[in-house]
Parts: structure tokens; sequence; C-alpha cells
């Protein structure tokens, strides 16, 4: 893994920064969509435009060249109408053939759906899934891939969710280049732009990511990157597809344009959300998620609750906390809300009532994660009262 910023707190004095503080009530604090600031609300809220005008395709370029920025790519980059999962599907559809062989890893129920993404097309996928709560092994990634025939990808979840674990993507990634020429498609819909993640540095062939997580705007647009060697992949692609075809997204591109009409709205608000990611610094915001992070686990540890995963493979832009034993977490999420005003994620699937999930991606302020931590620890005193 690189090295992660510098934990320390970094309270920001910008005067977009000062504009935030005046968000009041956000209390919604679930693993995206996030609660945004009125800076971007009122930006989201604009008349619409042609989206075939020039206006538009200042807007449309300007958000390419920040987002590949973000990501630190040299390849390509398309905005489609979707949500994140839109993202995964497009990363499938756009480089595999019907029979190709892909290997699924899998930590936890963001990773089933990609496996399941690429079956649903007739792709033969072959399933490795480690424990909920634990990161992907590399050595055993690297086994499994001896042992396949061909690999033409491997689909792999960045930041699983659903468990609040960080993957080591640039280990696999080295890995899996080290064993084939599989392209490495990733699933860094809620850990792009809150986490590290240099696409070329790390090898990374497709990279999906979402609006509505650490890039602070609304769902409904699913962001894909795409590296040389995915292109040319894509040219031999045989799986049908229509609407998520990237060849039409990348012929109107060249013309500033979309293939169909985008969600305007969102596409507003992401634009300004993308130019004040550059504008703060992309490290900067790397260091502010670090942050709120470290907050979170030292607070959860704080009141007396256990980190779901171990600390070392903790996400920085979700938390995963496990329910005492006495304690029905869906009674806790419940009342936190009624109670507290506090929107936290409870767990999901398997981990239903078993774990709380805190959510700390995007424009997160210090007392933002002190009000959540709070709402825990008194909801904890009066469930046990
Ligand atoms: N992957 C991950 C890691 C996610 O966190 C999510 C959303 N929680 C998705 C995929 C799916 O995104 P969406 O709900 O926007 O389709």
């Amino acid at each position: 893994m690189a090295a992660r910023p510098n934990a320390a707190i970094h309270s920001p004095t910008s005067p977009l920064a000062r504009r935030r503080e005046e968000m009041s009530d956000l209390n919604l604090r679930i693993p995206g969509p996030v609660p945004l600031p009125e800076d971007v609300l009122e930006v989201g809220g604009r008349q619409m435009i042609n989206h075939r005008g020039p206006e538009f395709a200042d807007i449309i370029n300007r958000m390419t060249t920040n987002f590949k920025t973000v990501l630190g790519t040299q390849g390509r980059a398309y905005f489609l109408t979707a949500s994140g999962t839109g993202s995964m599907e497009a990363a499938i559809v756009n480089t595999l053939s019907p029979g190709d062989r892909v290997l699924s890893i899998s930590i936890g129920s963001f990773g089933n759906r990609f496996g399941d993404i690429a079956e649903a097309y007739g792709v033969e996928v072959t399933r490795i899934e480690f424990e909920w709560g634990k990161a992907a092994d590399p050595e055993r990634v690297r086994e499994e891939i001896r042992s396949m025939q061909e690999c033409a990808a491997v689909v792999v979840t960045h930041n699983e969710s659903s468990t609040g674990v960080m993957n080591p993507i640039d280990d696999l990634s080295r890995v899996i280049h080290d064993e084939s020429d599989a392209l490495v498609l990733v699933d860094a819909v809620s850990s792009a732009a809150g986490v590290p993640l240099p696409m070329d540095d790390w090898g990374l062939d497709v990279v999906g990511t979402a609006s509505q997580k650490s890039w602070v705007a609304p769902p409904g647009i699913a962001m894909v990157a795409m590296s040389d060697r995915a292109w040319k992949a894509h040219e031999n692609s045989k799986i049908p597809k229509y609407y998520f075809d990237i060849d039409q997204y990348e012929k109107f591109l060249q013309m500033g344009q979309p293939p169909f009409t985008p969600a305007l709205s969102i596409i507003y608000a992401l634009d300004h959300s993308l130019q004040a990611i550059i504008d703060e610094g992309i490290e900067e915001v790397l260091i502010r998620h670090a942050a709120r992070a470290q907050q979170t686990r030292d607070g959860a540890k704080r009141i007396g609750l256990e980190l779901f995963p171990d600390q070392s493979i903790a996400s920085d832009t979700v938390t995963a906390i496990r329910v005492p034993d006495d304690i029905d977490g869906k009674v806790l999420v419940s009342h936190a809300r009624d109670v507290y005003n506090v929107e936290l994620g409870g767990g999901q699937e398997k981990l239903a009532g078993k774990i709380i999930r805190i959510g700390h991606m995007g424009w997160v302020l210090p007392e933002h994660i002190d009000e959540s931590i709070d709402a825990v620890e008194k909801t904890l005193a009066d469930l046990r009262a």
C-alpha cells in the first residue's frame, strides 16, 4: 500500500470552506449519497442549457480534464447518466466478450455484485471470496491466476462499502500484471476522490466511480476512466451493448457533446465539485478524508466500541463498527435517527443488525463526526437504560 497521508486533523480556511461552514443539520452519515453543501445545491438548481451547445462543451471538457487529474491518468474518461453500478457494467460490457474467463475477487456485497454483472453478460467467472471484514490476499490471488487457463480480466472492489474494508489495490494490481495479461477492472465507487488511487501508476485499466460519493454531487452520474489497454480491448469486445457503448461517448466527446441527453442538473453540480477538489488540492482532500476516518475510529473506540475490520485495512471513507452483543443494530440505527437526528448506515445482508457504518466521504467537518459518535454513545445508553 502507498503511505497514507498524514492523519493530522486539517481545518480548511479557504473562502469555499467558510461558505460551507453554513451547512447546518446535515446529519446524513450513510456511505453515500453524501450530504451536499449549499454551494453545490445552488449550482445544481441552475436553468437548463443546450447539451449540444458551446457552454456544455466547456463543461464536459473541464470535467473530463479534472476527473483525469484527480485519478492521475492520461487515459480516457466518460460520464454516463447512471448510478455507480452503471460504471461497473460499463467496465464489463466495453472490455469483454461472452465466454471470456474472468476472475472476480470479492470481500463483500459489492464485490459479489461485480462478479454477478460479468456472469449476466455470459462471461465465465471464477470467484475468490474472502471472509467479510478481511481484505483480499494478493498471494492467494496470484495462486488463483496461475491456476486459470487464461484470464481476460480481474474484477475487484477497491473500497468495500458493506464491510468498511479497503483492498490493497496497488498490490493486487501488481500481482495480476506479474502473472497475466488480464485487465484490472476496479469498482472505485466509494474510494475515488477520498483515498489515494493513482490509476496509471497502479496499472489500473478501468476505474468506475459515482457522483454521489466522495465527489460531493447528487447521485446519477457514473464516471468511468479507461487505460489505453482497456481501449484496445474495447475494440475487440463482443458483449452486446448500446447505451453504455463507450464508442458513442468517445465520438461525441470529440465534439464536446454527450451521445444522449445527460442529467444536466447533476452535471452542473459535479462540474462545480470537481473544480472545488482541484482548487482545494487533491492531496489536501485525501488528508482531510484520512483525518475524518481516524477521528471516527478513535471516537468509536473511545465510547467502548470495536471496529469491524482490523484498523490496518479500515476504509478512509466509511467506518464499520461492531454492534455490542446486547444491542440490536437495527434498533440502534432507528433510535439514533428518531431521537438524535443522525442517519447512520446499517449492516447489509449477513451483517444486518451486527454492524453500523458511519460514512465520512465528501465534505465532512470534524463536528459532524463528533455529533455522530455522540449520537451513538447516547443511543447505547438509552437502549441499555
Ligand atoms: N460499489 C460500491 C463499493 C458502492 O459503495 C456502491 C454504492 N454504495 C456501489 C458499487 C453501487 O453504486 P450505486 O448504488 O450508485 O449503483
